[in-house]
């Protein structure tokens, strides 16, 4: 039995009626992966932690009450999208921010292009300093 993407999609997150971190994260998610594509196999795990956020970042730390805040040193909420994108301190391994319209295609662009690949492992190298950097405060 062959299926079809539209009988893979992702349920919708409708069962919530307030909006929480984790119905933000989903709609964050499906921005860069619409459905489940049973032919692309995530081999980074430096992808797999920018897309569900499980990974060397306050905000994720801090829900184990590993990191006693979801902050970054710089104040902002340190979330994937935080370092990769906005942070001062990893500034020097930034991607470009994808449009709406260019997220889906973005996770296989960056695994694509070995620069774009090595922007996100070292960005994440420098989160997961700032985090052990937090945890000894
Ligand atoms: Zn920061």
């Amino acid at each position: 039995m062959t299926r079809t993407t539209s009988e893979l999609a992702l349920p919708s997150p409708n069962f919530r009626t307030t909006p929480t971190y984790e119905t933000a994260f989903e709609n964050w998610i499906r921005g860069f992966v619409p459905s489940v594509d049973t032919k692309t196999l995530i081999k980074s795990k430096y992808l797999i932690y920018f897309l569900t956020g499980d990974g060397p970042f306050p905000c994720y730390l801090s829900s184990f009450k590993i990191l006693s805040s979801a902050l970054c040193e710089c104040g902002s909420l340190g979330d994937p999208d935080h370092y990769l994108f906005d942070c001062l301190m990893t500034r020097d391994h930034h991607l470009k921010k994808p449009s709406c319209e260019a997220k889906s295609l973005w996770p296989k662009n960056v695994m694509s292009t070995a620069a774009n690949h090595e922007k996100l492992v070292n960005c994440f190298k420098v989160s997961r300093a700032i985090c052990d950097r937090l945890s000894r405060m």
